[in-house]
């Protein structure tokens, strides 16, 4: 196992200072590890989490030789020819756990922004205190742009939220947390085959979700009630000006409709299942209120924008891959964690065999199934 930096080390290099999990104590699991601390329904720190990462690399024995950075995996013969920081490898199999995360994604017209606005990614973010003064825009309604948009208004900062599509979820529902739900009704046991699209479910943001003690929902509606504005989503820069879209409306109507129908389909298995007369009653949540009036452009260079925090996602790198395996978007081609050349497997990546693959608690079904076709190969081989 060759990792370039120390292990867990995006948990400890590329997250901001508050960060906590989404995603409960009790769901962190791998394979042979789990949580056993005193709050099963907390949600680990950044810290927490590196920790956690760094016992299961201690109680599983992994070979990992820290400090290795692969520079280029090609094709030699029967097998990989690995090219690291610290010498060549040859390999017959080579499985590609890189990671889905590795550099933040930004629109190219935020290089026409006004130099006068300090523009960061969430790799280079830690709190608010590192912001010049003034107002902050946050790009994009995802998970960490939710997260960032409260922090920086906790913070006493004019926050405006550049929205596009979005997955709204409330934190708890029914009593329970709603990633229990998603667990227990077998949405998130759902496999990649039988997905209906499937480049969208491995393309769709993050859900507008934040681990807090006090397991508060940060949708829209929270944010307007903190005093954070919306506007649409970003398109262009022109003249130093932000253009925004319009149709906020349609855009959250898509967006409640989406999590009406999510949580139908968690009442009807609580009704077949049998689990509804020990859960709450059913609850139904306000629509996402729409501003009377909406911006569709900001001057950057009024001065009212100090910086803009872009919450735009993220995107794999695998300029180190020379192996034709990447397509045009730059995502890896895989059916299921085999990549589309021999002997060569994924894992770790958004819905890779089902859709609890894109977080931690996918790892274990995904790494068994993806290395028992590897171990298959190999003994085919021999
Ligand atoms: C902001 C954020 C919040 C998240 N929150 C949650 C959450 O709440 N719950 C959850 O379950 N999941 C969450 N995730 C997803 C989570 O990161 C993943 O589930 C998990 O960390 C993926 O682990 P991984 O080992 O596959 O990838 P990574 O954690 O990205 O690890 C990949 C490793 O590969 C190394 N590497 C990359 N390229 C090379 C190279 N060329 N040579 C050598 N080493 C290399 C990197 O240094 C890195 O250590 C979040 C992700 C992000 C970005």
């Amino acid at each position: 196992m060759l990792e370039r930096g120390e292990v867990a080390n995006s948990w400890r290099r590329e997250r901001w200072d508050s960060l906590r999990l989404l995603t409960p104590n009790w769901q962190s699991r791998l394979p042979g590890l789990r949580y056993e601390g005193p709050d099963p329904d907390g949600y680990m720190t950044a810290g927490e989490v590196s920790e956690f990462i760094g016992r299961f690399a201690k109680v599983s024995r992994a070979p990992v030789r820290t400090g290795v950075n692969v520079t280029s995996v090609r094709r030699a013969g029967e097998g990989y020819q690995v090219t690291t920081s610290r010498g060549e490898i040859h390999a017959r199999t080579v499985v590609i756990a890189s990671g889905a995360c590795n550099q933040p994604s930004v629109p190219p017209f935020s290089g026409a922004v006004p130099a006068s606005v300090a523009q960061v990614t969430p790799f280079g973010y830690r709190g608010p205190a590192q912001l010049p003064d003034g107002g902050v825009l946050v790009v994009g309604a995802s998970a960490t742009g939710v997260q960032l948009a409260a922090e920086l208004r906790r913070s006493g900062r004019p926050v405006t939220l550049s929205v596009g599509e979005h997955v709204r979820l409330p934190r708890t529902y029914r009593g329970r947390d709603v990633l229990w739900w998603m667990d227990a009704s077998g949405l998130w046991d759902q496999r990649y085959d039988e997905v209906e699209d499937l480049t969208r479910a491995r393309r769709l943001p993050s859900p507008q979700l934040a681990g807090t003690p006090e397991r508060a929902t940060l949708d829209l509606n929270a944010l307007t009630a903190m005093g954070v504005g919306l506007v649409g989503r970003w398109a262009a820069v022109r003249d130093g000006r932000a253009l925004f879209s319009g149709g906020l409306r349609n855009v959250f109507s898509l967006a409640d409709l989406k999590m009406e129908r999510l949580l139908d389909t968690f009442d009807e298995w609580a009704k077949t299942d049998g689990y509804d007369a020990e859960a709450g009653p059913p609850e139904r949540f306000a629509p996402t209120r729409v501003p009377e009036t909406t911006r569709l452009q900001l001057d950057l260079r009024s001065g009212e924008i100090g910086a803009i925090v872009w919450a735009t996602g993220f995107r794999p790198d695998y300029r180190w891959l020379d192996v034709p395996v990447v397509d045009a978007k730059g995502q890896l081609n895989h059916e299921g964690g085999v990549v589309d050349s021999p002997g060569l497997y994924a894992l770790g990546l958004p819905v890779l065999r089902r859709r609890r693959s894109t977080f931690i608690c996918g790892i274990e079904d995904d790494a068994r199934e993806v290395i028992g076709h590897l171990a298959r190969f190999l003994a085919a081989r021999r």
